[in-house]
């Protein structure tokens, strides 16, 4: 973190990037880091880059730069294990890259890493790492409604593993430097119709396999006819959890060019398999990719044969 610290100082222009497809703890992380080197250092350029969030864009808008600004920069890389899945690949035009992460990590990219899987979320790094320095780093309320908002999607509302102490004490230092429970969670619950009527789809649809696996398979067809947006598709996926007897669950979800898997599991590791699949993550949380739907059939034999052996084992 000392050293990171360093880097900050001593470069004027700073890129912060996340990963493909953020989410709220993506966007949490990088405009809560934005805020702090901003807020700390006024003369320095800082900017975050990468996809648009509809679901967090309350947290900030992503700002557009064009590859000079890369020139002599500094890159770092929040909440993303892999390269593969940096947006916005231009983060290796910076002189030098760090990256900040709280994944497995899958590979080692970048000159300087922070890599902590003990976090819950990489905002709450971010948020320690401001508090490790409190003395010498600022932060506005916008930063603390980011890093909060970081905290409370990738914990579930504070509701799984990985959530300590600390996360509460970095929650509650957030809450003191002025972020709002209550506005943040209005907009994090905000529903629409349509939302709850795919909400109906997914209950009527999961499919149940013997071997202790529940899915569903959220097809182009569905997101049409349901007039959802593909993040607010792949938002369903903790309606399957805690079913009991299936331990491991997930969501298809068919891209134009590809079926992403969101894999959750109350029971077995299932990073590894997410491996298998060009995917990863954690070990009851991961991300994986089929190649066509004709690809479940192995996958749930896959899946199942780790229930078993979770099961069997005493
Ligand atoms: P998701 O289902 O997209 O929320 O992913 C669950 C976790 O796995 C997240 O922490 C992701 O960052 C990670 N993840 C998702 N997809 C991949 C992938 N293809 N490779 C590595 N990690 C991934």
């Amino acid at each position: 973190m000392k050293r990171i610290l360093e880097k900050i100082k001593a470069y004027n222009t700073i890129i912060i990037h996340g990963h493909k497809r953020p989410d709220g703890d993506c966007y949490g992380s990088q405009f809560g880091l934005k805020d702090i080197i901003t807020t700390s250092f006024p003369n320095k350029e800082v900017y975050v880059v990468g996809e648009k969030s509809d679901y967090v864009d309350f947290v900030g808008q992503v700002d557009v730069i064009t590859d000079d600004v890369y020139q002599g920069a500094l890159s770092i890389v929040v909440d993303t294990a892999v390269q593969d899945r940096v947006s916005d690949k231009r983060y290796v035009l910076g002189k030098e890259v760090i990256k900040i992460d709280h994944h497995i990590p899958v590979d080692d990219y970048g000159h300087m890493r922070w890599v902590d899987t003990n976090f819950p979320s990489c905002a709450q790094m971010i948020a320690y790492f401001y508090h490790t320095f409190r003395n010498e780093l600022k932060m506005t309320k916008q930063g603390a409604v980011a890093l909060y908002t970081g905290i409370v999607t990738d914990t579930g509302r504070f509701r799984y593993r990985g959530v300590s102490r600390l996360t509460h004490q970095m929650a509650g230092m957030l809450l003191s430097l002025g972020a709002e429970v209550e506005e943040i969670d209005r907009h994090l619950s905000k529903e629409t119709l349509n939302m709850v009527a795919l909400k109906g789809y997914v209950y009527s649809n999961f499919v149940t396999t013997k071997g202790g696996f529940v899915y569903l398979k959220m097809t182009r067809e569905a997101i049409i006819k349901y007039e959802v947006t593909d993040e607010q598709a792949a938002s369903v996926v903790n309606l399957l959890s805690g079913i009991e007897g299936f331990p491991v669950w997930a969501l298809f979800i068919e891209y134009p060019t590809e079926i992403r898997v969101r894999l959750r599991s109350n029971g077995p590791d299932i990073d590894k398999l997410a491996n298998h699949y060009e995917g990863g993550g954690h070990a009851k949380a991961a991300g994986a990719k089929l190649k066509s739907w004709d690809d479940i059939k192995r996958f749930v034999t896959d899946v199942e044969a780790v229930v078993k052996r979770y099961l069997d084992t005493p």
